[in-house]
C-alpha cells in the first residue's frame, strides 16, 4: 500500500506540473473557498481516502472527534439534499488537509471568479490532463471504489470494509450491500480487478 501511496503522489505531481503554466491566469485567491462550499460532491478514491485517514489520525484528539462529527453532519445534509460545505474547510476558509487534499480539489481552478451562476472556467488542456489523471488514479486503486469524501472516509473507518480492502479483496456486491446497510450511496465502482497498469505507464501522467 505504501508503494501505491507514492504512486498516487506521483500522479498528483505530474498533473500539477502539467497544469502549472495554465494556472498562472487563474482568478483563484487565498480565502476563496467557493469550490469547498458550493461545488457539490467531492469525489475521492479509496486510496486517496487512506492517505487522508492517516492525516486525520495525526490530528489532536479533539479535532479528530470534531472532523468525524462534521462527516456525519455532511452525510446527513447530503441525504436531505441540502448544500453542505466540505468537513475539512476551517473557519478561516483554509483547508485542514491542504497538502493531502484529493485530486478533485487539485484539478479545479478558474479563469473567472466563481459564483452560483458562474461555474469554474478552466482550459481544455487542463481538463484533458485531469481526465487522464483520473483514469490513472482509478487504475492505481484497482480494487477500490470512489464516492463523496465523507462516505469513503466513513467506509474506511469500518473494519468490515477496511480489512478486505487492505487485503486487496475486490467484491463489489458485498460493498454495495454494506453501503445499503449503512445508508451509503457508493457512486461508482472503480476499474475492475486485473486491470492493473505498469508503473511506466503511470510515470507518463
Ligand atoms: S478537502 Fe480541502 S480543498 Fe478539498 S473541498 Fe475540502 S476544504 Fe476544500
Amino acid at each position: 500500500m505504501e508503494d501505491k501511496k507514492n504512486r498516487l503522489q506521483a500522479i498528483y505531481n505530474d498533473f500539477e506540473t502539467a497544469a502549472a503554466p495554465y494556472k498562472t491566469e487563474a482568478a483563484c485567491g487565498k480565502g476563496c473557498a467557493f469550490c469547498c462550499t458550493d461545488a457539490g460532491s467531492i469525489h475521492i478514491t479509496t486510496l486517496e481516502g487512506l492517505v487522508i485517514r492517516d492525516r486525520i489520525a495525526a490530528l489532536p484528539r479533539p479535532r479528530q472527534v470534531a472532523v468525524k462529527k462534521a462527516f456525519a453532519a455532511d452525510m446527513k445534509r447530503r441525504e436531505q439534499k441540502k448544500p453542505s460545505a466540505c468537513p475539512f474547510l476551517m473557519k478561516n476558509r483554509a483547508c485542514m488537509i491542504y497538502d493531502v487534499r484529493p485530486f478533485a480539489c487539485r484539478r479545479i481552478y478558474s479563469l473567472k471568479i466563481c459564483s452560483r451562476d458562474q461555474h469554474p472556467v478552466l482550459s481544455r488542456q487542463v481538463m484533458a490532463r485531469g481526465d487522464e489523471a483520473i483514469r490513472a488514479l482509478q487504475q492505481l486503486d484497482d480494487t477500490g471504489y470512489s464516492g463523496h469524501l465523507s462516505y469513503i472516509l466513513h467506509m474506511l473507518d469500518t473494519l468490515a470494509f477496511l480489512s478486505p480492502y487492505l487485503a486487496g479483496e475486490y467484491n463489489p456486491e458485498v460493498v454495495m450491500a454494506f453501503g445499503k446497510t449503512h445508508g451509503i450511496v457508493i457512486n461508482r465502482v472503480m476499474a475492475k480487478a486485473g486491470e492493473r497498469i505498469r508503473p511506466s505507464v503511470l510515470a507518463r501522467h
